[in-house]
C-alpha cells in the first residue's frame, strides 16, 4: 500500500516557507522591552499621585492651615511640592477618593518662571505664625531614567521592531543561507541529474503534438553539434500555454529528464517582491546560475505574474517593479548566445495577456498549446497513474475516461490517489469501480456532508429542482447531455446535475439557449411544483446572467446590439472604470440580457409543463435513490432525440481502446 501511495503523490513544492522557527524568539524580546517601558511610565506617573493645586489656593489656604510639614521647590521644573503632616492626612482623605494618600508629596503647584519662588517663599513662610511655619527646601530634579529611555531604550526598541518585521521577508528571500542580504538571490529549485526523481516522456501521457515540439529541444540538448554545424539556431525558449494541471510542468521536467540535464524551476510570482529591484536581481541571479550549469533547462511557471503587457493601464495602477523585472528578463534572454545551452520553458494559462516583446524571435518564439485531455488522452493518463494501483479483476479503464470529461491530468492523478485511499479505508483487497466513482464525486463536488440537516420538505424541493435541470437538459436537443444528477449535499451545494460536455470547439446560439434553459430549469421546477421560489437557485442565476452577458457583449449573439464584441483579449482593461460603450448601449445590453433570460425561462416552463409526468417521476426516483444516472432518464423519457446520447456513448468503446484491450489479452 505504501508504495502505491508514493507513486501517486503529486510533487509538492510547498514547505520551504514553512520551516519552524528555531532558537531565540524576537517577539519575546519586543514584548519584554515594551513591558519595561510601560513599567517605567507607571512608576514615574507616581504611585503617590500628588494632586494639583493653584498657587493662590496654596498661598491663602494651605500654607496658613498648619497642616504642611515641608515644602520642596523644584527649581528646574518651577514646581512646588507640598508634604503634609501625618496627623493632617485624614482631613484630605476624601480628595484621594477615600484612599490613604501615600508618603508624599501630597500636593503640587506650578508657578511661572517669572516668579522668584525662592525669595517669595522664604518671606511668605517667615510671615506666618511660628506654630504653622515649615522648612522650604530648594532642589533640582535630575532624572536618570528619562535620558536612558530616550537615548538607549527607544532606539533599541526601533531596532528590534525592524528586525522582527524584516524577518518574514528574510524568510521569503531566504533560500538556504537566509539573511537579509539574500533577497536578491533567485530561489529557483534545482533538480540535478543525480536526483532520482527523473521524469521521462513515458510519464507524460497524451499531448502528442506538444511532445513532438519539445523533442527537438531534447535533441538539441543532447547533441548540439548536429544543429550548430549547419548554422542553425535553436530556439531559446518555448512557451507552454494551457489551463492549470494539464501537465506543463511535467512536460518541462520530462524534457530535462530525457536530455539528462539539470532543471531549474521557479514561479513567476517568486520574482515579485515588495522591495524595489529585487525581481530584476533575482532574474540576473537565476541566469547566472543557469549559465554555470549549462546545458540546462530553466522553467518559469506562471510567467504572467511578471510577463503581463507593460503599461497599458498607465497611471496609478502601473507596477514599475514588475516592469523592471520583465525588462531584465528580456535583457537576459537577449544576452546569452543562442547556443549557450540554456533553454527557457515558461508556462502560463493566458498567453494573450503577455507582453508582445516576450514572444519576439529569439525569446519565447514558440508557443506550445496544451489543452485539457480528450477522451483518448484521458485514457492514456489514467493508464500512467494506475500503474501502481492494484485494480479489481476485470476492471475497465475506459469507463473511467468516459466518466471524467473536463478533467485535467492533475485531476486524474488526484482521482487515482483518492480512489486508492477510499478503498484502503474500506479495507479492500483491490480498488473497485465504486471507489473511483466516489473519488470522482468527491473531487468534483467536495466532501459528502452526511451530517447536514435537511428537512423532508427541503429535500423534496431539492429533488424537484435537480429533476428540473435534468428533464430540461434531456429533452432539449442542443443542451449538454446529462450524465447524472444527485441530491447528496456536498461542500456548499445541496445537489448537483452533471453534464457531459461535448468536446466541441464552437458553441452555437441554439446550444447556448438550450443550456440556459436547462440552467434555469431548477428554478422553474420550484415555481411549478411549489408555487414559490427559494434561494437554492443562486449559483444557477449567477451562471445564467454571466452567460447572457457574454452572449450579448462578447459573442455578438444579440440582434439589437449587433455583431460587436467588447471582449478585451489583452486583459488591460481589467482595472478600468469606464465602459467602452455609451449609456444608451448599456441600457440596450441590459434589455437584451433580460430578454434572453426570459426566453430561457419560457422554454424551460414549456418543457416542464409538457412533460410534467416524467418530471415528477424523476423527482420521486431522486428522492428515493439520491443518485440518478442517464440510463434512468432514458427509461423515463425514452432515448434522447437529437444531440449526443450519453448512454450510447458510454456503451460504445472507442476503436483504439478495443484494439488495445485485445493486445493486452493476447
Ligand atoms: P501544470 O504545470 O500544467 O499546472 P502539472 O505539470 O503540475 O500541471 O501537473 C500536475 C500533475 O498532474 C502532474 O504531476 C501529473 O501527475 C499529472 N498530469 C498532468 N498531465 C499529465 C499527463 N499528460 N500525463 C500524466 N500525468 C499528468
Ligand atoms: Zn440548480
Amino acid at each position: 500500500m505504501e508504495e502505491k501511495k508514493k507513486g501517486l503523490q503529486r510533487p509538492q513544492n510547498g514547505g520551504q516557507h514553512r520551516q519552524p522557527r528555531r532558537g531565540f524568539n524576537w517577539f519575546t524580546m519586543v514584548y519584554l522591552v515594551l513591558i519595561l517601558g510601560m513599567a517605567y511610565m507607571w512608576s514615574t506617573s507616581g504611585t503617590a499621585s500628588p494632586l494639583k493645586k493653584e498657587w493662590m489656593d496654596v498661598k491663602e489656604n494651605m500654607l496658613t492651615s498648619g497642616d504642611v510639614e515641608k515644602l520642596v521647590y523644584v527649581r528646574n521644573e518651577h514646581k512646588g511640592e507640598i508634604y503634609l503632616k501625618q496627623s493632617a492626612l485624614d482631613k484630605y482623605k476624601n480628595l484621594y477618593g477615600g484612599r490613604e494618600p501615600k508618603a508624599g508629596p501630597h500636593f503640587y503647584f506650578l508657578v511661572s518662571d517669572k516668579f522668584d519662588a525662592e525669595e517669595q517663599l522664604d518671606t511668605l513662610v517667615e510671615s506666618l505664625p511660628k506654630e504653622v511655619q515649615f522648612p522650604v527646601v530648594v532642589e533640582e530634579h535630575k532624572s536618570y531614567w528619562g535620558p536612558i529611555i530616550e537615548w538607549i531604550l527607544f532606539p533599541l526598541m526601533l531596532l528590534l521592531m525592524f528586525f522582527v518585521f524584516m524577518r518574514p521577508m528574510r524568510n521569503m528571500g531566504g533560500g538556504a543561507g537566509g539573511g537579509i542580504f539574500n533577497v536578491g538571490k533567485s530561489q529557483a529549485k534545482l533538480y540535478e541529474k543525480s536526483n532520482n526523481v527523473k521524469v521521462t516522456f513515458k510519464d507524460v501521457a497524451g499531448m502528442e503534438e506538444a511532445k513532438l515540439e519539445v523533442k527537438e529541444i531534447v535533441d538539441f540538448l543532447k547533441n548540439p553539434k548536429k544543429y550548430t554545424a549547419l548554422g542553425g539556431k535553436i530556439p531559446k525558449g518555448a512557451l507552454l500555454v494551457g489551463p492549470p494541471g494539464t501537465g506543463k510542468t511535467l512536460l518541462a521536467k520530462a524534457v530535462a529528464g530525457e536530455a539528462d540535464v539539470p532543471f531549474f524551476s521557479m514561479s513567476g510570482s517568486d520574482f515579485v517582491e515588495m522591495f524595489v529591484g529585487v525581481g530584476a536581481s533575482r532574474v540576473r541571479d537565476l541566469f547566472r546560475q543557469a549559465k554555470e550549469k549549462a546545458p540546462c533547462i530553466v522553467f518559469i511557471d506562471e510567467i504572467d505574474a511578471v510577463g503581463r503587457a507593460r503599461s497599458k493601464n498607465a497611471g496609478f495602477t502601473s507596477n514599475d517593479e514588475r516592469e523592471n523585472t520583465l525588462n531584465q528578463l528580456l535583457t537576459e534572454m537577449d544576452g546569452f548566445g543562442s547556443n549557450s545551452g540554456v533553454i527557457i520553458l515558461a508556462a502560463t494559462n493566458r498567453a494573450d495577456i503577455l507582453d508582445k516583446a516576450l514572444m519576439r524571435a529569439g525569446r519565447f518564439d514558440r508557443q506550445i498549446h496544451v489543452d485539457l485531455p480528450e477522451l483518448k488522452e484521458r485514457l492514456e493518463i489514467f493508464k500512467v497513474h494506475l500503474r501502481g494501483i492494484k485494480l479489481a479483476p476485470g476492471f475497465q479503464i475506459d469507463f473511467l475516461a468516459k466518466q471524467t470529461p473536463g478533467f485535467s491530468g492533475a485531476d486524474i492523478a488526484n482521482v487515482c490517489n483518492e480512489a486508492a485511499l477510499i478503498a484502503a479505508r474500506k479495507n479492500k483487497e483491490a480498488v473497485e469501480k465504486q471507489d473511483f466513482l466516489d473519488a470522482i464525486d468527491r473531487i468534483v463536488g467536495g466532501l459528502e456532508r452526511k451530517s447536514k440537516i435537511i428537512t423532508p420538505e427541503e429535500k423534496k424541493t431539492i429533488a424537484h429542482h435537480e429533476a428540473g435541470h435534468a428533464t430540461v437538459s434531456w429533452l432539449l436537443p442542443n443542451a449538454n447531455p446529462l450524465l447524472k444528477v444527485t441530491i447528496i449535499p456536498r461542500g456548499q451545494s445541496l445537489g448537483a446535475a452533471w453534464y457531459l460536455p461535448e468536446e466541441r470547439q464552437l458553441t452555437t446560439t441554439e446550444q447556448m439557449m438550450d443550456e440556459m434553459a436547462a440552467t434555469i430549469g431548477g428554478r422553474v421546477a420550484e415555481e411549478l411544483v411549489n408555487g414559490r421560489i427559494s434561494t437554492g437557485a443562486l449559483s444557477d442565476l449567477e451562471k445564467l446572467t454571466k452567460q447572457a452577458y457574454a452572449m450579448v457583449t462578447y459573442f455578438g449573439m444579440s440582434d439589437k446590439v449587433g455583431n460587436l464584441s467588447y471582449y478585451d483579449s489583452t486583459g488591460a482593461r481589467d482595472m478600468a472604470f469606464s465602459k467602452p460603450y455609451s449609456e444608451k448601449t448599456a441600457e440596450l445590453i441590459d434589455d437584451e440580457v433580460k430578454r434572453l433570460i426570459e426566453q430561457a425561462h419560457a422554454t424551460a416552463t414549456k418543457v416542464l409543463s409538457e412533460n410534467r409526468e416524467g418530471f415528477e417521476k424523476l423527482a420521486a426516483l431522486l428522492l428515493e435513490r439520491e443518485v440518478v444516472f442517464s440510463e434512468d432518464l432514458e427509461v423515463i423519457f425514452g432515448p434522447r432525440k437529437g444531440g449526443v446520447d450519453p448512454n450510447k456513448m458510454l456503451r460504445e468503446e472507442p476503436e483504439e481502446v478495443k484494439a488495445e484491450a485485445e493486445k493486452e489479452e493476447a
